[in-house]
This record gives structure tokens, C-alpha cells and sequence, in this order.
């Protein structure tokens, strides 16, 4: 399996990282070793002194597919969860400066955290999800996939032009505005539906 994921895809989050707002979606890859499992911990990794939560809609992929048609694009995931997308944002933005690749900064173990995913039952809306993280009991991101620049059957359709996906692939569809630093004994939670989905104590 493999987790791709889209950057700078909430205009208020580009803003903030003063990043462009992009005109094609900002690709990534994460490596299986990346998934961190609901219910594990998040050991802050030694390599880094600002590590950053950035909470997504994660999409899991239901059938295997190339070349897919945005119109058809929703027939190729069945269920959602939310994830974080933990970057080292000082390695990344010393790699930024020396126009290297991020993967040091966002692919290393444990920095794919995902929740329980959620099945998309008829009736909700995948461009209408409102989705919340909490740090220690306080929210630090809202988010509402209606402010997503290139919707999900969008991205889709465009991933599957470069990469074949594959059942059990993972998306993280970028994060809205609010990212920020994590410490040691933090506790970040996601909620989504009204219920808890997601739950990473960083130790
Ligand atoms: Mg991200």
C-alpha cells in the first residue's frame, strides 16, 4: 500500500505557511512504515525540535484504478477517517530553501497518524465534512472540505494519472489553516460525525 498526500490544498493554510495558493495539486508520498495505527503513541523523534500537527481527511481506496474519470472518481473510496500529517517543519523548510525533497521532514516512521475509519454511508456529502482537532482539550483546527481548492473526486482523478491506486491506498487531502508545534505529553484528538476518530498522545 501506499499514502499519498496533497499539500497546500486549503487556501488559509497556504497563507499561513506563506506558500502560493497552487494551480494543480502539490503531491507527496509517505512509505508504509509512515502508518502510525489507531491507539498507538507518537514518539516525538530526536531529529527534530519543531515537530507540527497538520489534521486531514484521510480517504481509504476501495477498488484499483488508473486514468479514473473525476465523474467516477467516487466509486474508488468507500470510507474516511482523519490522520495527521506530523512534519519536522525545521528540516522542511531547510529543505524548501535548498530546493530538496521533504521526505526527511514528513515521510519518517509514525508520521502518518490515522484514526478509525468511518464508512461513507449514503447521504453525506464528501465535500460538506466538518472536522475538528483538539491539543490537550482545546481546538486548534477546524476544517470544512468545502474550503478544499481541489476536491477529493479532483484529486483522485488527477493522482491516478501519475500513480495507479491500489485498494488500501491512503490520501491525506491536506490540512486547513491552524497547524502548529506539538511537545512532549500532548494529546491531539479528532473529531469527526460527532464522534472522537482519532487519538495520539505524543510521548
Ligand atoms: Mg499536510
Amino acid at each position: 500500500m501506499k499514502i499519498i498526500c496533497v499539500g497546500r490544498n486549503y487556501a488559509e493554510h497556504a497563507k499561513e505557511l506563506k506558500n502560493e495558493v497552487p494551480s494543480a495539486p502539490v503531491l507527496f508520498m509517505k512509505p508504509k512504515t509512515a502508518i502510525l495505527l489507531p491507539g498507538k503513541a507518537f514518539y516525538y523523534p530526536e531529529f527534530t525540535k519543531d515537530l507540527h500537527y497538520e489534521c486531514e481527511l484521510v480517504v481509504r481506496i476501495s477498488s484499483n484504478g488508473k486514468h479514473i474519470q473525476e465523474k467516477f472518481a467516487h466509486k474508488y473510496y468507500d470510507s474516511v477517517t482523519l490522520g495527521i500529517d506530523f512534519t519536522a517543519r525545521d528540516l522542511q523548510q531547510e529543505q524548501k530553501k535548498k530546493g530538496l525533497p521533504w521526505e526527511i521532514a514528513k515521510a519518517f516512521d509514525g508520521s502518518a497518524a490515522v484514526g478509525s475509519f468511518i464508512p461513507l454511508k449514503e447521504g453525506i456529502d464528501i465535500n460538506n465534512i466538518t472536522f475538528q482537532l483538539d491539543k490537550n482539550g482545546e481546538a486548534v483546527q477546524n476544517g470544512n472540505t468545502a474550503d478544499m481548492i481541489f476536491t477529493v473526486n479532483h484529486l483522485i482523478a488527477y493522482i491516478s494519472t501519475f500513480f495507479t491506486l491500489n485498494i488500501g491506498d491512503y490520501i491525506f487531502t491536506g490540512t486547513p489553516a491552524g497547524v502548529g508545534p506539538v511537545h512532549i505529553n500532548d494529546r491531539l484528538e479528532g473529531h469527526m460525525f460527532g464522534e472522537k476518530v482519532l487519538d495520539v498522545a505524543i510521548l
